[in-house]
């Protein structure tokens, strides 16, 4: 690659914000050594070998996320299990802490689970609210699950479902062969398990 095309690719990764002019200086030299620890490459600051072909795959799959240069999240469910579910985002299970104590996801939430819950949406043909999804140990403690909580491992969930009593519910959600364990919280709220 040329200085320029190095320059370009790292501006279009948001890594470089000055001009592309083909000249190698600090800015670039800066710029590159940023895309390396974000890269977890040996931050040299040197365009080699390794760093170009670093360059060339984040900008056709993106930065890894810790390098916050995307800062969309459209496409974060991609090219996984989440395509095929229609009603519910990866973020609705989000720990409830709020970032207090984890970064959201200590565990991902189980594909069984979110399955079974688009099973409940389509079944219900009425919108499902996750009160609580994914939980990290000090928020389990703080709403006082249980230590052995199935939430720390992304393997519950306690929702609710528009217009349905939690006896409704947990009769359907009983019938689901991936369900584990279901009971009603009250209140309309049931928590099922995988
Ligand atoms: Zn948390
Ligand atoms: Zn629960």
């Amino acid at each position: 690659m040329t200085v320029k095309q190095i320059q370009h690719l790292l501006a279009y990764l948001g890594c470089y914000t000055m001009a592309v002019d083909g000249i190698f200086g600090p800015g670039t030299r800066a710029a590159v050594t940023k895309f390396q620890e974000n890269f977890g490459l040996d931050a040299d600051g040197a365009a080699g070998e390794a760093t170009q072909k670093a360059l060339r795959h984040a900008v056709a799959y993106g930065m890894p996320e810790k390098a916050g240069a995307n800062d969309g999240q459209e496409d974060q469910n991609t090219g996984t299990f989440w395509d095929e579910i229609g009603n519910f985002s990866r973020e609705e299970f989000r720990c409830g802490c709020k970032g207090v104590y984890c970064n959201g996801f200590p565990a991902e939430p189980a594909e069984a689970l979110v399955r079974a819950a688009q099973q409940v949406r389509d079944h219900f043909g009425a919108p499902v609210t996750v009160s609580s999804g994914v939980r990290c140990p000090r928020h389990n403690t703080a709403v006082k699950g249980v230590p052995t909580s199935r939430h720390l491992r992304g393997r519950a969930m306690d929702f609710s479902v528009r217009g349905q009593s939690d006896a409704a519910v947990l009769a359907y959600v009983k019938t689901l062969a991936g369900v584990n364990y279901a009971y009603s919280m009250g209140g309309g709220w049931v928590h099922m398990d995988v």
